[in-house]
C-alpha cells in the first residue's frame, strides 16, 4: 500500500477472484463458467459490422437490451437495470440502498463479495450462520431492520430455497431492500421475478456469465419495481454511464434470442451434474444436492486444500476455502461430460497416491 491510499481504506480485504492461471491449459472447473461456448448468433455480432463502430459510445439507456430481457421476463424496460457483470449491480446496489442507518444482513456462507462491498463502503453487516446442514432459515431472515442480500442458489453450497420462502423474508421486511442474488437460478433454482410485480422492495439479480457462456463479456441485469431501477440508474449515472461496452451490449440481445441454445445447455450441465453426483457418491464422498452449475463436495479422505493440490497437479482447477466450515469441501463446477471424466480420474489418481 502506497502512502497515499485513504486511511479509511487500510483496513479494507479485497475480494479474491478464483485463479486464472496462464501457464498452462488446465480442465478448469473452479469458477463455475460455463464449459460451452457463447451462441452462434452472439459469436456472429461480435465478428460483425459491430466492431467497426466501437468509435462510438454505447446508447447510455441500453434499450434494445433492456427490452430483449424485458420481453424475456414478462416485465416491462423500466424494471430492467443492465451492468458490467452481476458484480456491478450488486456494488451499485450496496451504493443505492445502504449506509450507515441502513446495514445488511447476508449469510456467513455464500458470495465473498457482500462482505467487502459492506467494507468498502463502510455499512454495518448482520452476518447470518446458515443451520448447521449449510441450509438457509427463512425465519432468521425474518424482521430485520436492515436490507438483505444472499443467493438462490447459494454459493459454494448450491442449495436453494423456494420462490414462496424468499417472498417470507420479502414480506416480512417492507422496510428495507431484499437483493436475491439469482446468478445460478438456471440451473434448477426457482426464480423471484414474478415476485417483483408485487413487492417494491425486492430487487432480482442475474447474469449473462453462467448459464450464457458470457463471463469474458461482463454482462449483468436487475429486474425490480421502476423506482428500484431509477435508484440504480442515478447511481449508474454517477459514476459510469457508458457501463457497458457496444460489443456487449449488442452480444446480449443476441444471448437473449439464443434461449433454445442455452435452455440445451443448461439441460446437459445438470445431466452432468447428476452423473459427477452419482459418481462421486460411489467413491464415497458428501455432495449437497445442488441446483446450481457446481458441486460442493466432501471427500473421505482429503481436506479441500490436499484435494484441489493434489487435483492442481494433475491438470485439473477447483476451488477451495481455507475456513473451518468450509476446509473439508471442494466445489467443482459442472463442465463437459469429458471434462468430468478427467477430473474423476484425477481424483482416483490423487486418491491412489496417497
Ligand atoms: N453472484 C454470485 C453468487 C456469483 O457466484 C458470481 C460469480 N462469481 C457473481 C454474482 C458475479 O458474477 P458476474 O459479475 O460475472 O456477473
Amino acid at each position: 500500500m502506497s502512502k497515499y491510499m485513504s486511511a479509511q481504506f487500510s483496513g479494507l480485504k479485497a475480494y479474491t477472484p478464483g485463479e486464472q492461471p496462464l501457464d498452462m491449459e488446465y480442465v478448469k472447473l473452479n469458477t463455475n463458467e460455463s464449459p460451452f461456448p457463447p451462441s452462434p448468433q452472439v459469436i456472429k455480432v461480435i465478428q460483425s459490422e459491430q466492431a467497426k463502430r466501437l468509435n462510438l459510445y454505447p446508447d447510455p439507456e441500453y434499450t434494445a437490451l433492456r427490452q430483449a430481457l424485458a420481453q424475456r421476463y414478462g416485465v416491462n424496460k423500466d424494471n430492467v437495470f443492465v451492468a458490467n457483470g452481476s458484480d456491478e449491480v450488486l456494488n451499485f446496489s450496496f451504493l443505492a440502498f445502504c449506509d450507515a442507518n441502513n446495514g445488511i444482513a447476508f449469510p456467513n456462507i455464500s458470495y465473498g463479495f457482500y462482505q467487502v462491498f459492506a467494507q468498502l463502503y463502510h455499512i454495518p453487516a448482520k452476518i447470518i450462520p446458515l443451520r448447521p446442514d449449510f441450509h438457509l432459515a427463512p425465519e432468521d431472515y425474518w424482521n430485520l431492520d436492515c436490507n438483505i442480500v444472499f443467493a438462490n442458489p447459494n454459493a459454494p453450497t448450491g442449495l436453494a430455497i423456494s420462490a414462496a420462502q424468499v417472498e417470507s423474508i420479502v414480506q416480512r421486511n417492507p422496510k428495507h431492500v431484499v437483493v436475491v442474488d439469482e446468478a445460478y437460478v438456471d440451473f434448477g433454482g426457482e426464480s423471484c421475478v414474478p415476485l417483483t410485480k408485487q413487492y417494491d422492495n425486492l430487487l432480482v439479480c442475474m447474469t449473462f456469465s453462467k448459464s450464457r457462456s458470457m463471463a469474458g463479456a461482463r454482462l449483468g441485469f436487475a429486474i425490480a419495481n421502476e423506482a428500484l431501477i431509477e435508484d440504480l440508474d442515478r447511481i449508474r449515472y454517477s459514476t459510469n454511464p457508458y457501463n457497458i461496452n457496444r460489443l456487449t451490449a449488442k452480444a446480449g440481445v443476441a444471448a437473449v434470442e439464443s434461449e433454445e441454445y442455452y435452455k440445451e445447455n443448461c439441460r446437459v450441465i445438470r445431466e452432468n451434474r447428476a452423473y459427477t453426483e452419482t459418481q462421486l457418491e460411489r467413491r464415497g464422498f458428501y455432495t449437497l444436492p445442488s441446483q446450481a452449475n457446481f458441486l460442493f463436495t466432501r471427500c473421505p479422505d482429503m481436506d479441500g486444500s490436499t484435494l484441489y493440490q493434489a487435483l492442481k497437479r494433475r491438470g485439473v482447477l477447483v476451488r477451495y476455502w481455507d475456513k473451518p466450515i468450509l476446509r473439508n469441501y471442494v466445489r467443482v463446477t459442472i463442465g463437459s461430460r469429458s471434462q468430468m471424466d478427467v477430473f474423476l480420474a484425477a481424483v482416483d489418481d490423487a486418491r491412489k497416491e496417497k
